[in-house]
């Protein structure tokens, strides 16, 4: 509590609008997971990598919108791009197709070479919907595997066992459906089957148990963007999925474009049905895509079963196609946003100094947490990576729950009061415009959070 007033007592303005945000907002924030006591900090200002609240304190974001701002806040390409995209085509969005998407989906596609064909959709959550449905509506199953501590949005078929007590989870090998909210009807825990990651002998047995009911396996590649997948978990998963006749969907949100431009499936060299991406692609702007085989994608087709002149109505072979529909899906300046992004990502120096820098990082914070005696270990790849204090191999959710969460939290809440700003207990995400300096003054702020906490 101590802690907490006096972090809060260089935060008397954000106080003081988080109070009125309450009054009509539940909980004075738009997601759940913006949440964090004593009241989060109200933001004014951004650029690069920092960030500035309403009382005027800054902060190097290592947030960075949860990863979707790989070039930092108000990058001037993006600006120019948004700018030029709404100057010259004298509109926000058109409400039918342009030119802009089917250029982002050729970007896309050589991006991810799993991929032949994308649509558009506006969020990463859309997507993994969209995705599921898809595996559903190919195979004619209904039911679907997800891995236990792995988040795709928070709709009620994937919103369970993202973060669960381990009490209420059971048997790690064969872990509960546990749902994360309220108003979860029953039979979504029945219909969503909980995996445990980076363990091929049992995730095997599951998946053989559940084949007849399986429409899909989705998962993190990298759960949480930070433990990555065991190189032959993840070339067992792809083999068993196959012979079994179970969709793989990997869930890119948050390493596509990331971890490096080709996601996941380029460092592991493994190819999906499909795939869902957002955050990075949207340059800042909200934004989803799913792409995979074209077989699976041409179900969306509202051709299908149709003579190519037909005047048919939607109605008449609606039976036949799988339904997708978004006003703002492809809209136009998100696009421009995001294809200025790929530009700047795919400059030849870009990604290997943001993972140069990220590294650097890295081995900053462990020589301090090193120096003070603390079990630290920094789990990442590319370009995220998070702080776990343990000094166990960290490969899935159980492990992750054996970590001191209590001390991580308690130097997180000093960090704030110290200019570093992620939401306590969160990963780190980088970007490409974070300097030496921006690292130098973190490492400071991590030494000096320790020395508080360790008194
Ligand atoms: N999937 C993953 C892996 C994510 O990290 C997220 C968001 O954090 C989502 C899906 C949902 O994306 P959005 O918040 O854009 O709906």
């Amino acid at each position: 509590i101590e802690q907490i007033e006096a972090i809060a007592s260089s935060m008397k303005r954000s106080f003081h609008l988080y109070e009125k945000a309450k009054e009509v907002i539940p909980g004075g924030v738009t997601a759940n997971i913006k949440y964090f006591a004593p009241h989060p900090i109200i933001m004014e200002r951004g650029k690069g990598s920092r960030l500035v609240d309403v009382d005027g304190n800054e902060y190097v974001d290592y947030l960075l919108c949860y990863g979707a701002l790989i070039l930092g806040h108000g990058h001037p390409k993006v600006i120019e791009s948004i700018m030029r995209q709404i100057i010259t085509d004298g509109t926000t969005v058109f409400g039918a197709p342009h030119m802009l998407e089917t250029l982002m989906a050729k970007k896309i596609i050589q991006a991810f070479p799993s991929m032949e064909m994308v649509r558009y959709t506006n969020s990463g959550l859309e997507a993994t919907l969209l995705a599921i449905r898809l595996a559903q509506a190919f195979t004619g199953k209904t039911a679907i595997a997800k891995f236990e501590g792995h988040y795709h949005g928070g709709y009620d078929q994937v919103l369970i066992s993202v973060n669960p007590s381990v009490t209420e989870a059971g048997d790690e090998k064969e872990p509960k459906a546990v749902p994360e909210s309220k108003g979860i009807p029953p039979q979504y825990t029945d219909e969503t089957i909980i995996l445990p990651f980076n363990d091929v002998e049992a995730t095997e047995a599951i998946l053989r148990k559940h084949k007849n009911r399986l429409a899909a396996v989705i998962l993190e590649p990298v759960q949480g963007g930070f433990i990555p997948a065991d190189a032959i978990f993840m070339k067992e998963l792809r083999a068993i999925t196959k012979e079994l006749g179970i969709v793989l969907i990997f869930d890119e949100v948050k390493t596509g474009f990331r971890i490096t431009y080709g996601g996941a499936q380029t460092v592991y060299g493994i190819a999906p049905d499909l795939t869902a991406l957002g955050k990075v692609l949207g340059g800042g702007f909200p934004i989803g895509v799913v792409g995979g085989k074209k077989e699976i994608m041409e179900q969306m087709d509202p051709r299908r079963g149709k003579d190519a002149l037909s005047i048919e109505t939607d109605k008449a072979n609606k039976g036949d196609v799988l339904f997708h529909s978004g006003t703002y899906n492809g809209h136009p300046t998100v696009l421009a946003a995001g294809l200025a992004t790929l530009d700047v990502l795919q400059q030849p120096e870009t990604m290997p100094r943001l993972l140069q820098m990220t590294n650097m990082l890295r081995e900053g914070l462990e020589a301090v947490y090193r120096a003070y005696g603390i079990p630290m270990k920094t789990v990442g790849l590319g370009s995220i990576f998070n702080i776990v204090l343990t000094e166990q191999d960290v490969k899935n959710y159980r492990d992750l729950t054996k970590a001191n969460m209590k001390l991580r939290e308690e130097i997180d809440y000093e960090l704030l009061g110290h200019g570093v700003y992620t939401k306590p207990g969160n990963r780190y995400s980088m970007s490409v415009v974070h300097t030496e300096e921006d690292i130098a003054w973190t490492i400071e702020a991590h030494e000096k959070a320790i020395r508080k906490v360790k008194n």
